[in-house]
């Protein structure tokens, strides 16, 4: 007897999917054939983040019963029961997925518990375009920085055929769950036909205004692609055969998306590499820095209370979207790490907890970026000054009007630095600083110095 178990976590897709497509094809090798969806838990995710997932995994499961699938939804430790209780031999799974919400779902802890049962295992890349082994350097090593490693394995991303499966014949010969999985929560997150239209409306609409755009914040004018990347519901194939197929319509913005793409894939490979940078500094020197530990100041970072209109009206953005600007994800990380020299594992951490589109390898590595311990970061001593950038970047200040109301008649030169213009904001518009906006928490260039003596003397 041979029964298999497709593994969907966070491959929530019926089209372009690698696992659904190597099973329609070797469907006469199983005598069953069990469609299985792992939930995660969520219980320390902000409700947004759980409600999110819960929705979208949700979604799925409707897309499934609809193609005739009833699959087997449980409990990550229901799953090795199901297994011995169904006589399963072989695991189709995908490995390369980094957006669980926790550890415990990813592949080396399921692949160690299904080892010891002496199941087969069918490994299969579902969620990243290139193979690590593929990107190495001629010596065998991983690239540490990025545009060497950009311009090696460019070359890679090229049209490729993705086969067509029938997914009708796979849904005959599957065995459907008999537990009735309630749907409750199918109004929140997102399903694949959604993020095809936002990706097909971004190719139409948005995407040549990409460089010029991509940085400035009074609307969204990025492509939240991260989001159907986190869940799976596009194929990453996809995205680059539709890139490639319009790259010579307006090199510079396709390129450039495609340059954001391949981040991604790099974060990835070193992670692959790496994975002791998930809880430590890339950077072997700076592993036993001594961080801040001001509880205080962390609080008020991650409330929307330090002061800095830029830094608050974010972390409101966060907790009320779940989602974040890569700009202001930029000046927060390194505001927290920089300004107040809090330890970045407690950033990431609260961005696990709170991030619809959460991706351990683009947040890990994004947040050593920021505080200067990871492998291709931002020097120590170059760090932003948040008033700078919210100039710089928020341009009409809505951004900052639409978290903070109470600044909704003030003009935008106010809005940036509001201690510089505390007479006017309490004289023109009845703002006192301190009751209805607080004071700074700590003096930018104060903070600097003293972060920069930090790394010197370390
Ligand atoms: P677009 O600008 O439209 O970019 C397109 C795609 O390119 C993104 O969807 C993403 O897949 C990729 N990309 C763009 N910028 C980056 C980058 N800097 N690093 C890696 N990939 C990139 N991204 C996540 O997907 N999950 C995270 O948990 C995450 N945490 C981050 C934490 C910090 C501190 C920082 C600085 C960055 C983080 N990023 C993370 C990267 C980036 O901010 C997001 O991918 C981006 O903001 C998502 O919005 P978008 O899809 O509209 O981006």
């Amino acid at each position: 007897m041979k029964n298999i178990a497709v593994l969907l976590n966070r491959v929530f897709r019926l089209q372009h999917n690698p696992l659904l497509q190597a099973v329609t094809e070797n469907k006469d090798a199983y005598d069953n054939i069990y469609i299985v969806l792992l939930q995660e838990d969520h219980s320390d995710a902000s409700s947004i983040k759980e409600n999110f997932y819960v929705g979208t995994l949700q979604r799925f499961v409707k897309e499934l019963h609809a193609h005739g699938i009833m699959p087997h939804v449980m409990p990550r430790g229901d799953f090795i029961p199901f297994i011995q209780t169904k006589q399963i031999t072989n695991v189709v799974m995908a490995p390369d997925i980094m957006s669980y919400h926790s550890p415990k779902y990813d592949a080396p802890t399921l692949v160690k518990a299904l080892h010891q049962l002496n199941i087969e295992i069918h490994p299969i890349k579902a969620n990243h375009y290139l193979k690590p082994s593929q990107t190495l350097k001629s010596d065998g090593s991983p690239y540490l920085v990025f545009t060497p490693f950009y311009k090696k394995n460019r070359s890679q991303l090229k049209h490729t055929v993705i086969p067509a499966y029938n997914i009708k014949e796979l849904a005959d010969k599957t065995a459907p769950s008999q537990d009735i999985y309630e749907l409750t929560h199918t109004h929140h997150g997102t399903g694949e036909k959604e993020a095809q239209h936002k990706w097909q409306d971004f190719l139409d609409m948005h995407i040549e205004d990409y460089l010029k755009n991509r940085d400035y914040l009074s609307d969204i004018r990025t492509s939240q692609l991260s989001i159907a990347l986190a869940y799976g519901l596009l194929d990453i194939r996809q995205i680059m055969n539709d890139l490639l197929a319009r790259l010579h319509d307006d090199e510079t913005a396709y390129e450039a998306f495609i340059r954001e793409l391949m981040f991604r894939e790099f974060y990835y490979v070193l992670m692959t590499q790496f994975p002791e940078a998930a809880t430590s500094s890339f950077k072997e020197k700076y592993r036993d820095m001594k961080w801040s530990d001001n509880r205080e100041h962390f609080r008020r970072w991650k409330d929307g209370e330090t002061g800095y209109p830029i830094i608050d009206a974010a972390m409101n953005e966060l907790r009320q979207t779940g989602f974040m600007h890569n700009r202001t994800r930029m000046v927060v990380s390194q505001f927290l790490t920089k300004d107040l020299f809090i330890d970045w594992r407690l950033g990431e951490e609260y961005f696990r907890r709170q991030l619809i589109d959460y991706d351990n390898a683009s947040n890990v590595h994004g947040w050593q970026w920021s505080a200067s311990t990871g492998s291709d970061a931002v020097p120590y001593f170059r760090v932003f000054n948040p008033i700078r950038q919210s100039e710089r970047f928020l341009g009409d200040g809505a951004y900052i009007k639409q978290y903070f109301p109470v600044f909704k008649d003030v003009p935008v030169k106010f809005i940036h630095h509001p201690i510089k213009y505390e007479a006017a904001l309490k004289g023109d518009y009845n703002i006192t600083l301190g009751v209805d906006y607080p004071y700074f928490i700590v003096d930018h260039k104060t903070q600097r110095d003293h972060m920069v003596n930090k790394f010197e003397s370390f």
